[in-house]
Formats: C-alpha cells, structure tokens, sequence
C-alpha cells in the first residue's frame, strides 16, 4: 500500500489538528498506527474509522500524556496492537511526541502567568515526552524514527507566553539529549518546530481583532499553516533518506522567525 508498510507507529495527541493530520499521513503510507486522546472521544472514533474505510490500520487509546498511568496504558495499547508485550521485544518503529496545551485563553505572560498553568504546560509538553520517549526505548526497532512537535516559541522571545515557550525549549532540549542517546541504534531524534497553524490550539489567539491577518503578514510565505503543511515535514524524517538527519531542529513555519 505504500512506504510505510510493516512498519509501526505510536502518536500521542492523534485525535485533533496536527497530531490527526499526522496519524492520516502515516496510516495513508502502510503504518500500523497507534494514537492517544485525552477529551475527544468523538473525533478519535471518527478517525479510526476513517482510516479503516481507506484500508489502513489505526487504534485509538484514551490516555493522558501527563500521568505515568496514562502513558503505562498507552503503550499497553502499542504491546497489543504492535506485539511485543514482553520488555525486549522492539516492535515500535516511529514514535512522534506530538500532545501539547498551551494557555487555552488563560494570561499565560511572565507578569502574570500563574503556577498552575505553568506546571500543567510543563507536566504535558516536556514531561509527557520524557516519560513517553523514556517507555520508548525498549521498544523501538534499531533504525527507527523519534520526532517531537515543538514550536517557534521554542526558539524566539515570548513575554506574553513565557511559559509555554520555556516548555517547547525544554522538549528541544530533550530532542538533542534522545538523539545522541539513541544515535548508535540508527535510530535518529529530531523536532519539528511549527509556526501559527490552523487548529483549534489557537483559537483564543485567533478571536483576536487582527490575528490572522497580522500573521498571514510576518510569514513569509504569506499564510498561517495548515496541520498537514506539519505531518509533511514528519514524513520527511521518515522516509529512508532522512536516516543521518538527526538532532535537528526542522522549522515547519513558512519562513517565520528566520
Ligand atoms: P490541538 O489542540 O488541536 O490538539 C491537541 C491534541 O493533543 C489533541 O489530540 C489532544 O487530545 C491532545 N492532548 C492534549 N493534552 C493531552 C494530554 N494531556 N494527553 C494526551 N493527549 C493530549 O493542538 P494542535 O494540533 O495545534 O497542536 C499539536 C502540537 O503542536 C502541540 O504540541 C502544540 O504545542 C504544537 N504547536 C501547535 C501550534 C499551532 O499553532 N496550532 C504552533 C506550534 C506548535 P484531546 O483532544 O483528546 O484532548
């Protein structure tokens, strides 16, 4: 069916936006795909079949990044679909940290930002991925493929969103640390740094007088992304040519920032 036939792939966050234009992408090209959700049962179910209609393979887990628990059932999920329950055992092939919050509305500035919402985006953007990729390693098959969804805010100042953008630092910061961990096995670890796109994640950005335009402008490329433009920029690191790329920051982002 395509280039990612037999091969297998864990997507945390697959139910919406990117992370579902990236379940799509993978389970269009052959891939044996395992994805988590944490609210969107609906938008999940519909995924699965979706996908199932089109003659691929997807399974779709309830499991919250944040908690041990939640990543413990997640993989439980992998070990059943994938094989492999045994620790050893490597059946995984792409792993892509893609879950993440931001302020969702709340005043997430350096003024005022409170601990609450800082510790949440901490707990579900650098935890998450640390615990997940830690879970990972046993079962990912040498030559296989780590990437993160981080953010341009991970690169460039954000008074306005400090804590969110210290926690995309972090994750790059965990994307140099897997990559070297894990370069002897063939397996590579990059991050995929996203520019404003199209999902609901900013939709509190969005009702903002001026939003879209206001980006459309500073992107070079003279629009807002779209969650494919992100799963394109995941598929190249998964093809075979993209084996001695790793430890990279990839910017999905039209130009921005640059
Ligand atoms: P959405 O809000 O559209 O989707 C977020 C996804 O993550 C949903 O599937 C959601 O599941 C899941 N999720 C959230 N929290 C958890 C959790 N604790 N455990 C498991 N799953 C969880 O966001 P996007 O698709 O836009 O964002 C995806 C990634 O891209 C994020 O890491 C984000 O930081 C990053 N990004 C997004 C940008 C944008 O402009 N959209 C820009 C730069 C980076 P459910 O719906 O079931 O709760």
């Amino acid at each position: 069916m395509g280039w990612l036939d037999n091969r297998t792939a864990l997507v945390t966050g697959g139910s919406r936006g990117i992370g579902a234009a990236i379940v799509r992408r993978l389970a269009g090209e052959g891939a044996h795909v395992v994805f988590s959700w944490r609210a969107a049962q609906g938008e999940a179910d519909a995924l699965v079949a979706e996908i199932a209609d089109a003659g691929g393979r997807a399974v779709a887990v309830r499991a919250d990044v944040s908690t041990p628990d939640g990543i413990a059932t997640m993989f439980a999920a992998c070990d059943a679909a994938f094989g492999g329950a045994d620790k050893g055992a490597r059946s995984l092939d792409i792993l892509v940290n893609n879950a993440g919050v931001g302020s969702e509305g709340q005043d997430a500035s350096l003024k005022a930002g409170s601990a609450e919402l800082f510790d949440r985006m901490m707990a579900v953007n650098a935890r998450g991925p640390y615990l997940v990729t830690q879970a990972a390693l046993d079962r990912l098959r040498d030559g296989g493929r780590i990437i993160n969804i981080g953010s341009i805010s991970g690169k460039v100042a954000q008074p306005f969103a400090a804590g969110y953008a210290m926690s995309k630092r972090a994750l790059q910061s965990l994307t140099f640390s897997t990559a070297v961990d894990v370069a002897k096995r063939g397996i590579t670890c990059n991050l995929v740094a996203p520019g404003a796109v199209d999902t609901d994640f900013i939709a509190a950005l969005r009702a903002r007088k001026g939003f879209d335009e206001n980006t459309a402008r500073m992107t070079p490329m003279g629009r807002m992304g779209r969650p494919d433009d992100i799963a394109g920029a995941v598929m190249m690191l998964c093809r075979d040519e993209a084996g001695w790329v790793t430890g990279n920051v990839i910017e999905a982002a039209g130009g921005v920032a640059l």
